[in-house]
């Protein structure tokens, strides 16, 4: 079993979700994406945790940051994908994206999602019905596309709907009210829009993270998941 901490890190402005992981049978904890150290390390010392690893989803500043400070006070392994392996700081484990990663006893699926960056993965814990989306999906907007095209994302996307939805996902942003407008036009404000908003809202209001949503709810409010072929999908933008 798998256990999920969220931290807020870089608060207020760039508003990124780390995420402490723990696998219960084992004591085996690993922390994706670390954005900022200050906030991680004091929810490890609650949590009394020494990460084993670090889970990269992407090379950006604000997802790897923390890598090498964390390296060297725990010893983590540091993994992220093969294929982008010159820009991960202080990679140990280099990942094949449709190889898995084992975290004790629990195991990720590597899924190669390249858009928001070339090198861009997802890693999804089947068995726990977790994934990680770092900055290709946000809860109502995905992340933005920077080296890759439209249609990587639209295809990377596909790749994400392909699973089940009752899969919850774990962005890499606080980014639910930045899509809320569009999302709540785009849907007409029917009645699946206002639940997730208000939930949503609710959630923000008490000072704690959208995240975790569910895949199904999210394919049903998010517009570009909705979109059902690329046309669609381009004419969002
Ligand atoms: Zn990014
Ligand atoms: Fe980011």
């Amino acid at each position: 079993m798998l256990e999920i901490h969220t931290v807020l890190c870089r608060a207020g402005y760039m508003d990124n979700y780390s995420y402490i992981l723990l696998d219960k049978e084992t004591g085996t904890s690993a922390v994706v994406d670390p954005s900022e150290n200050a906030p991680i390390i004091q929810k490890l010392q609650e949590l009394g945790l020494h990460p084993d690893y670090i889970l990269n989803t992407h090379h950006h500043f604000d997802h790897t940051d923390g890598n090498l400070e964390l390296k060297e006070l725990f010893g983590a392994q540091i993994a992220g994908n093969f294929n982008d392996a010159k820009r991960i700081p202080g990679i140990d484990i280099a990942i094949t994206p449709g190889q898995s990663f084992k975290l004790g006893n629990s195991v990720a699926e590597i899924i190669d999602v390249s858009a928001h960056t070339q090198g861009h993965i997802l890693y999804y814990f089947k068995k726990d019905k977790a994934l990680f989306t770092g900055d290709t999906l946000f809860n109502l907007c995905i992340g933005g596309i920077f080296e890759g095209s439209e249609q990587q994302m639209f295809a990377a996307l596909q790749k994400i709907k392909s699973l089940p939805d009752d899969v919850m996902f774990y962005p890499g942003h606080e980014y639910t009210m930045h899509g809320a407008d569009f999302a709540f036009h785009y849907n007409n404000g029917n009645q699946q829009i206002r639940t997730y908003l208000e939930k949503a809202q609710n959630r923000l209001q008490q000072g704690l993270p959208v995240a975790p949503v569910s895949l199904g709810e999210e394919k049903q409010c998010n517009p570009y998941l909705e979109a059902k072929d690329f046309t669609s999908f381009c004419s969002l933008f």
